[in-house]
């Protein structure tokens, strides 16, 4: 397969290279995008004429906000793009997997699936791919709509020190995948060497294991931001994105 250089670039300066604060560099939540396609290439402003618009969301201890890198021969890598499906039935039943234990980064987390953009093919179709590696499930028969809903910054590690240049750094962007079909009737064939479970939640209950509200016994291990108590929880990034699309 041919390498992409892929990433991200940012309307405002240059190109923007990882370890900088996106948000910080943007001022602004609210930005408008466009990709690409044929250099897997997301671009990101400011009131954009004819981009459309949307929210760009991170941490909130952001490893990247403030950070000011004084050495310039440091090796610069570009922001990866990512993407996830909030995949719902048509009952609004979400579809959320975890994490293999023996993963090495975030083990044990709850996430919704998704991957690392690898093909220069439009980024529905990229996210839709991930899917079905993970979870088996060939979307398109059975797809109502998908709509891009919110991007988010994700940093790897969660801490860095003062100068100090992160592993990973991401744009995350949260597509909602609305079937046409009851759960019941979608099989799901887990990637077993990176997910170990899945579930399918309803909107409400979801939202209440993310707000650290849910009284059900059976999704206290997953409940709030991991790490919870139970070495387990859910995703930063994906409760913010999820509250940020469906909270009322
Ligand atoms: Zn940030």
């Amino acid at each position: 397969m041919q390498k992409i250089d892929y990433g991200v670039e940012v309307h405002i300066d240059d190109t923007l290279y990882a370890g900088r604060c996106l948000l910080q560099i943007l001022k602004s939540p609210l930005i408008s995008y466009k990709y690409q396609q044929d250099q897997a290439k997301f671009l990101l402003g400011i009131d954009q004429q004819g981009w459309p618009q949307t929210q760009l969301l991170h941490g909130t201890n952001c490893p990247c906000f403030n950070q000011d890198y004084q050495n310039k021969d440091m090796k610069l890598s570009k922001i990866r793009l990512a993407t996830v499906a909030m995949l719902c039935d048509k009952n609004d039943n979400f579809l959320i997997t975890r994490r293999h234990s023996q993963m090495k980064t975030f083990p044990k987390t709850w996430v919704f699936p998704g991957g690392m953009v690898e093909r220069l093919q439009d980024l529905e179709s990229e996210c839709l791919r991930e899917v079905q590696e993970e979870t088996g499930i060939n979307v398109l028969p059975i797809l109502n709509k998908m709509e891009l809903k919110v991007l988010y910054e994700s940093v790897y590690p969660t801490q860095l020190q003062v100068g100090q240049f992160p592993q990973k750094q991401t744009l995350c962007i949260f597509y909602e995948v609305k079937l046409n079909e009851s759960y019941n009737n979608i099989k799901v064939k887990i990637q077993e060497s990176e997910v170990d479970d899945f579930k399918w939640i309803p909107k409400n209950q979801l939202l209440d294991i993310m707000n650290l509200s849910t009284n059900d016994q059976q999704y206290k291990e997953m409940s709030g931001i991991y790490p919870n108590q139970y070495g387990s929880g859910i995703g930063e990034g994906h409760i913010k994105a999820f509250m940020n699309s469906y909270k009322n």
